[in-house]
């Protein structure tokens, strides 16, 4: 018998990766040790050849569903003992590139659970598990442990903690673990009102005041959404004059996939985007109904983006009201979505009433928007449910870059290695707010990889603000004029280099 490593990398942490290591190992009765570190899943243990190649297939045949194995290398090292197999904890290791889950929905099991009478989670609107919830709106930096995340601030109660800690259990490291008792918690507050309620009756009063025709200001995953009744005509036109938004679409949220097929015409590949685990907004051709407001929703086009609820609130307030919503990012038109109470006060005269959690989202990110042109799927907006699984690059990069994106509809990514990461949907540059958050952006990918650049590749427009920013970045690192000569021999794009400046930073790589 002899002693392995194995280093697997990709889309392993966050997902369920090291209980199912740990039962696989159980059952060829191998003993050894799994743990996460920065850039991906550890596993050392004792096994004779054939059983590891057994070992191996499985772990690539029946991965959880969420996870994603890029690359598994095994080597013989320094015998080991082992009498059991153990989860341990967390390794560091100095080069951060284990890719990180992004927020998807809320899975089958955990729904059922929400709406089942004896679940100790019962209408719980924070529900979650190893299969399902948020990832990538929580956290600061990598590794994907409770600690690095939000979630910090919520000491588990003593059932949670038991939930946590035992690998059978679907809740096992599930970082966003929660319930009635120790988790995040909910509250309506409503100006006019002066309402303050909290728990299941913020739900029932928030759904109570949507039927009136209310704006509310609720804050979902990677936001606040700006919500009020789809079926009600003034409601929708009292959202457009005060957010001056005279003919923009909205998007809508409707209950289920019966209500959509209602509201649009919905094809196979469409039914299978609003109902996938990334929830994305489908623009599907609009049947002009009655039932909902469709004239101010989306006026003179015959288009209609719609989505399914994808967290357990947005599950509870639609099952409950049983009317399609208009759901729009809460922003000031094409600035960043607001993501704390802070800065949802630019948009005072917008609602009514908010309905909050006391779960910060650290990293902000809108809905993404999808459709569907001849059984071809196009991504209009790469954010929520994809952000920030990375795009394989079909070569390898030998320095770590930086890509400034551009000034509309502006993205950055990092990449390093095959890997391209990036950030959601930025926006427009065109305000102080857009680039502020545009910075943030960058500071985040740059910080969870723990990432520096070696590479800053950036549009040659002199006006462009993220001209400027890549300049003042460059700035900010020491500059190498050696390896500036040098920039001609890194390009993986030629033909984009008569728009394209690569700036080489020195000390890094
Ligand atoms: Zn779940
Ligand atoms: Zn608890």
């Amino acid at each position: 018998m002899q002693t392995y490593k194995i280093l697997i990398k990709g889309v392993v942490q966050g997902v369920g990766f090291r209980p199912f290591v740990y039962q696989t190992a159980t059952k060829y009765t191998l003993f050894g040790e799994v743990s996460n570190n920065s850039q991906g899943v550890e596993i050392t243990l004792n096994a004779d050849k054939d059983i590891l190649e057994l070992f191996l297939s499985e772990l690539k045949q029946k991965a959880p569903a969420l996870s994603q194995i890029d690359s598994i290398k095994v080597e013989e090292v320094e015998d080991r003992a082992f009498s059991d197999f153990k989860i341990v904890e967390t390794k560091e290791s100095s080069t951060k590139s284990a890719l990180l889950p992004p927020d998807i929905s809320i899975c089958e099991e955990c729904e059922r659970e929400l709406f089942d009478e004896n679940s100790r989670r019962y209408l719980y609107p924070f529900i979650t598990c190893t299969n399902c919830g948020v990832r990538y709106s929580i956290i600061e930096k990598l590794p994907y442990d409770r600690e690095n995340t939000s979630m910090k601030f919520f000491k588990m109660c003593k059932k949670c903690e038991e939930e946590y800690h035992n690998p059978l259990d679907r809740r096992y490291h599930a970082q966003p673990i929660g319930c009635w008792e120790c988790g995040p918690t909910l509250e309506l507050r409503v100006q006019s009102e002066e309402l303050r309620v909290s728990g299941v009756e913020a739900i029932d009063r928030a759904v109570e005041l949507l039927r009136e025709g209310t704006i509310l200001a609720i804050k979902g995953v990677g936001g606040f959404h700006l919500v009020c009744d789809a079926t009600n005509a003034d409601a929708v036109k009292k959202l457009r004059e005060r957010k001056r938004r005279p003919s923009k679409p909205f998007a809508v949220m409707v209950q289920d996939i019966r209500v959509a097929r209602e509201l649009a015409y919905v094809g196979e590949l469409e039914e299978k985007l609003l109902s996938s685990k990334e929830r994305p907004i489908v623009v599907c051709k609009s049947k002009n109904s009655s039932k909902i407001a469709s004239d101010l929703i989306a006026p003179n086009i015959s288009k209609i983006g719609l989505f399914l609820p994808y967290t357990p609130l947005h599950l509870l307030i639609l099952k409950k009201l049983n009317r399609p919503i208009v759901a729009t990012s809460a922003n000031i038109s094409d600035e960043p979505i607001c993501t704390n109470i802070e800065s949802l006060k630019c948009l005072k005269d917008v609602y009514d009433g908010i309905l909050n959690h006391n779960r910060e989202i650290v990293n902000g990110c809108d809905d993404s928007v999808i459709t569907v042109v001849k059984d071809r799927i196009i991504t209009l907006r790469r954010a929520r449910g994809y952000t920030p699984l990375s795009i394989k690059l079909p070569f390898s990069l030998d320095k770590h870059t930086l890509a400034m994106g551009a000034n509309q509809k502006s993205t950055v990514a990092i990449a390093f290695e095959n890997e391209a990461i990036l950030s959601p949907h930025i926006g427009d540059l065109n305000s102080v707010a857009s680039i502020e958050y545009y910075q943030k952006s960058i500071k985040t990918l740059l910080r969870i990889y723990d990432f520096k650049p070696a590479v800053i590749a950036h549009d040659l427009h002199p006006g462009y603000e993220s001209t400027n920013i890549a300049k003042e970045f460059k700035h900010s690192i020491i500059i190498d004029p050696a390896r500036q000569e040098t920039a001609s021999k890194f390009d993986p794009y030629p033909e984009f280099k008569s728009k394209v400046q690569f700036i080489h930073l020195k000390n890094h790589t």
